[in-house]
C-alpha cells in the first residue's frame, strides 16, 4: 500500500497571512484531500523577536475562515528548542559540522552536485561550490530555519512539500541536512509565485496583500479561495466557479501549471460577484447588516424587511460588499453622495426640473406606490409632454439615488417610499 500522503503548512507568525501564503496553504488541504492524507499546521516561531501572537491568530482564524481545516497542529518550533539543539548535536557528533562561539555550522562539501526532481519544475541541480557553510543553530540557541524545517518535515513524517518558489535555493541545503541525519528527504513541489499585474512584487497597491483585508473589505470567502485555487489550476474546460470540496476531488499535483501567476483583482471581484449571485437575499443579510452597521449606514433598529427588498433588488448588480454601500446608499441616508456629473448633465437645467416637478405632483395622487404603477404615470406623462420617457427618468435617478447606475428606477422608487420620492423630487426641484 502507498504511504498516506502528509503535506503541511508552515506559515511564520511574523506578519498576517499573505495571499501567496494562503494559496500554499489551499493546495496543500486540496492534495491532503484529495488523497485521504492528512494537513499539518506548523507555526515557524523560533523568530521570538518577529513572531507576534496577534499575527498567529489572525492566521489561523484566516484559514478557518476560507474553509482550511488542519488535521494536526498547530505546532509550534518555539516549544521544541531542546530538539533541534540535539540533532545538530549529532551532527556534530558525526563531524560533519563544527562549533562557532555557541552556534553549530554545518560543513557543505565542495563540488558535488545535488539533483532534486521537482514535481513541478522537473529535475533542478545544484552544485555545492555554490553554497555556503550552513548554520544549524544560531549563537542564540534558535535553529536556523532549513534546519528546524528539515527536523520537523522528517519527524511529522511529511511526504510532500509544497510551497513557492521562492523556496527552491533552500532545497538542496535541505536535502544536504537530510543527508546529514541520514534521513531520505521528501517529495519537493515548488509552485510558481504570483505575482502584480506589472510583473511586480505582489503590494498593497494591487489591492491588498493579506487575507484579512478582503474579509474585511467584505469578500465572501469561498470567493476568495475559488480564485486562489484558480491561479497555478484549473477544473478543466472553462470553468471557473468551484467550490473547495470538488476541487479536492480533482486536484492532483501534477496538474499545477509551470508558469508565474498574476493577481488580478477585477477577477477575483468577479467571481466573488458570482458567489453573491448564488446566494439568497436571507443568506446575504447577516453580512450586509454587519457591515452597513459598522460604515454607519444603520442602527440595530433596521427593518429586516426593507434590508431584504433593497438585497434583492441589488443581488445581481455588486460585486463585493463595498459596491453594495456605493449603490445603495440612497436608501439609508438621506444626504446621500450625489454624482455631480451626472447632476450636471441630467439635473441642471429648468427643463429637466420642470419634468420632476410635475412628475411629483402626479406620483402625490397615486395611491398603490408600485414600480408598475409609477412607470404608468412617468409614461403617461412622457406621452403628453412628447418627449422620450428618459427625460423624465433620468433627472428622476439622479434625484432619488444621486447615481446613474444602480436597479430599475421604478423598483428604486417604490422600496424608497411615496413619502422620501416626493421629499427628494422636490428638492431638486427647488435647488439651484
Ligand atoms: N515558514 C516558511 C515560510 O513561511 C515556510 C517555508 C516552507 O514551507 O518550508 O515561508
Amino acid at each position: 500500500m502507498a504511504k498516506q500522503v502528509r503535506v503541511r503548512f508552515a506559515p511564520s507568525p511574523t506578519g498576517y497571512l499573505h495571499l501567496g501564503s494562503a494559496r500554499t496553504a489551499i493546495f496543500n488541504w486540496l492534495y491532503a484531500r484529495h488523497t485521504g492524507g492528512k494537513f499539518i499546521l506548523r507555526i515557524e516561531d523560533t523568530d521570538r523577536e518577529r513572531s507576534k501572537k496577534e499575527y498567529l491568530d489572525e492566521i489561523l482564524e484566516d484559514l478557518k475562515w476560507m474553509g482550511i481545516e488542519w488535521d494536526e497542529g498547530p505546532f509550534a518550533q518555539s516549544e521544541k528548542m531542546d530538539v533541534y539543539r540535539k540533532k545538530a548535536e549529532a551532527i556534530l557528533k558525526k563531524d560533519l559540522a563544527y562549533r562557532e562561539g555557541n552556534a553549530i555550522i554545518y560543513k557543505v562539501e565542495k563540488s558535488k552536485i545535488i539533483k532534486i526532481s521537482d514535481l513541478i519544475h522537473g529535475e533542478i541541480q545544484f552544485n555545492t561550490d555554490e553554497i555556503k557553510d550552513q548554520v544549524l543553530i544560531k549563537s542564540d540557541g534558535s535553529p536556523a530555519y532549513n534546519f528546524a524545517c528539515v527536523v520537523d518535515d522528517s519527524e511529522m513524517e511529511i511526504t510532500h512539500i509544497i510551497r513557492g518558489d521562492d523556496h527552491i535555493s533552500n532545497t538542496p541545503k535541505q536535502i544536504m541536512l537530510y543527508e546529514a541525519l541520514s534521513l531520505k528527504p521528501p517529495h519537493f513541489a515548488h509552485m510558481p509565485l504570483m505575482m502584480g499585474k506589472d510583473g511586480a512584487k505582489l503590494s498593497k497597491r494591487h489591492g491588498g496583500v493579506a487575507v484579512f483585508e478582503y474579509k474585511n473589505e467584505g469578500f465572501l470567502p469561498e470567493a476568495l479561495a475559488n480564485y486562489l485555487i484558480l491561479l497555478g489550476w484549473s477544473p478543466g474546460g472553462d470553468r471557473e466557479i468551484i467550490g473547495l470540496k470538488e476541487a479536492a476531488e480533482k486536484f492532483d499535483i501534477k496538474d499545477i501549471n509551470n508558469v508565474q501567476v498574476t493577481f488580478d483583482i477585477d477577477k477575483l471581484r468577479w467571481i466573488n460577484g458570482e458567489y453573491i449571485r448564488s446566494k439568497t437575499a436571507s443568506e446575504l443579510f447577516p453580512k450586509i447588516k454587519e457591515k452597513l452597521i459598522k460604515e454607519k449606514y444603520v442602527d440595530d433598529t433596521l427593518n429586516k424587511d426593507h434590508l431584504l427588498n433593497i438585497i434583492e433588488l441589488y443581488k445581481t448588480r455588486f460585486k463585493t460588499f463595498d459596491e453594495f454601500l456605493r449603490l445603495t446608499e440612497c436608501f439609508f441616508r438621506d444626504n446621500y453622495s450625489v454624482d455631480d456629473k451626472a447632476y450636471k448633465k441630467h439635473l441642471e437645467n429648468k427643463e429637466s426640473k420642470k419634468r420632476i416637478g410635475e412628475f411629483a405632483e402626479k406620483l402625490k395622487l397615486l395611491n398603490e406606490f408600485s414600480a408598475p404603477k409609477i412607470e404608468e404615470i412617468c409614461r403617461q406623462l412622457a406621452d403628453s409632454q412628447k418627449v422620450k420617457a428618459s427625460k423624465i427618468i433620468h433627472p428622476t435617478r439622479v434625484a432619488i439615488s444621486g447615481l446613474t447606475v444602480g436597479a430599475g428606477l421604478f423598483e428604486i422608487m417604490e422600496v424608497l417610499g411615496k413619502a422620501k420620492v416626493i421629499v427628494r423630487l422636490e428638492k431638486a426641484v427647488s435647488n439651484n
